[in-house]
């Protein structure tokens, strides 16, 4: 077995950092109560969780009790998407979203109208950006809600959360954003951006896989919503199931640890990407997918010209780890439905390369990386004449 390729897959997830780790292994063994007990095991694990709760409201300027833990940002989603729809049914039948969002958004929007409820999906520009005034032409008396993610898995462009959630709070339109990928990577603000709900997840932030949260607002105007799992009544009845203290401890951690390395990391990830960028350009044939500016540090995203997409790929796994599309849509043999929305010609959206790169990537792997992208793309448009 020769190395293992070099890992720019971080938008896929992330690994676990070791301090996440270390955070996490005494709620695995010595202190494993159920935070729900009344004695001193549970009291210790509810502390733990209590700790964290704290660590991730803080982060996104929320109050901990409109934190509800989940097992991810797909469930979150449901959880928000679903529940709001259940929990409002006499008031509006219309949803709006992106044609870009992720999967886990909207599928549960699939689902809601199979159900008869009615959805939008909105365009977005070149730049793979929303029409603020196509959204605001969109809202109807009975809209119900409006779920835009906050940063693309794929493209990495960020939305214009304040001016999303100002015009919803103005039309009185519930605000749902994904922040899966957005979480310790660009600053949010439930309050400055009038969101009323928010998904994030821990693995996109070297934190573990299988648990996530949904701020859900209670403050005024609280929001209500029907709950998607019943049971044991935990998380104030929203999302029963005994905690997975490890898991929501480390998510705690990880948080920390991103909102404390904020401001060295992202302009440490930029520049790396900057390097990668310049690098491809000189290839010539090389298209950005998603806006220059607005974009997550640790994201690039290109199209390139005179190469076949499977083949390209094919010739790179052994070296490089990182894909074309989504992670969740890499059986699926059709071109990225966010790339197509950008309005690039099929072609080109497959022979395109989403670079995801992350807090253990170093400038000796971009280096190589480029070397490899060189010689690979070379050869393969020699093949190609
Ligand atoms: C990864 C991701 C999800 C899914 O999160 P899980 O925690 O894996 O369920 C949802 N939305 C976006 C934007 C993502 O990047």
């Amino acid at each position: 077995m020769g190395q293992r390729p070099i890992y720019l897959d971080n938008q896929a997830t992330t690994p676990l950092d070791p301090r996440v780790l270390t955070a996490m292994l005494p709620y695995f063994q010595k202190n494993f109560g159920n935070p729900g007990s009344q004695h001193r095991y549970g009291w210790e694990a509810a502390a733990a969780v209590k700790q964290a709760r704290e660590i991730l409201a803080a982060a996104i300027q929320a109050q901990p009790e409109e934190i509800i833990f989940t097992s991810g940002a797909t469930e979150a989603n449901n959880l928000a998407l679903k529940g709001v729809a259940e929990a409002y049914l006499g008031r509006g039948k219309h949803l709006v979203t992106v044609q870009t969002e992720h999967s886990a958004v909207l599928e549960p929007c699939r689902y809601l109208e199979s159900l008869g409820f009615e959805v939008t999906y909105l365009p977005v520009q070149d730049n793979g950006s929303l029409d603020l005034a196509q959204l605001q032409a969109t809202l109807q008396k009975d809209t119900l809600l409006v779920s835009v993610m906050a940063a693309n898995n794929e493209i990495g462009v960020l939305q214009p959360l304040a001016e999303i959630g100002r015009l919803c709070r103005q039309r009185g339109v519930l605000f749902h954003t994904d922040a899966a990928q957005a979480l310790g990577k660009i600053p949010l603000d439930v309050e400055q951006m009038s969101i009323d709900l928010l998904s994030i997840t821990a693995h996109k932030l070297y934190g573990p896989k299988g648990i996530g949260a949904l701020y859900r607002r209670q403050r005024s105007p609280h929001v209500s919503l029907a709950p998607q799992l019943h049971g044991g009544g935990q998380e104030q009845g929203l999302r029963a199931g005994t905690l997975f203290v490890p898991q929501i401890v480390g998510f705690g951690q990880a948080v920390a640890l991103a909102l404390a390395e904020q401001s060295t990391e992202i302009p440490r990830q930029r520049a790396l990407r900057e390097r990668l960028w310049q690098g491809l350009q000189s290839l010539g044939g090389i298209y950005l997918n998603g806006d220059t500016e607005a974009r997550l540090a640790g994201n690039l995203n290109v199209g390139i010209a005179g190469v076949k997409g499977t083949s390209l790929l094919l010739a790179l796994q052994p070296y490089l780890a990182l894909s074309s599309g989504s992670a969740c849509s890499a059986s699926n043999p059709r071109p990225s439905h966010v790339l197509m929305a950008l309005g690039r010609e099929e072609s080109l959206a497959r022979a395109s390369l989403r670079f995801g790169l992350g807090r253990f990537t170093t400038e000796a792997e971009i280096d190589q990386a480029l070397e490899i992208l060189q010689k690979t793309i070379l050869a393969l448009r020699q093949d190609n004449v």
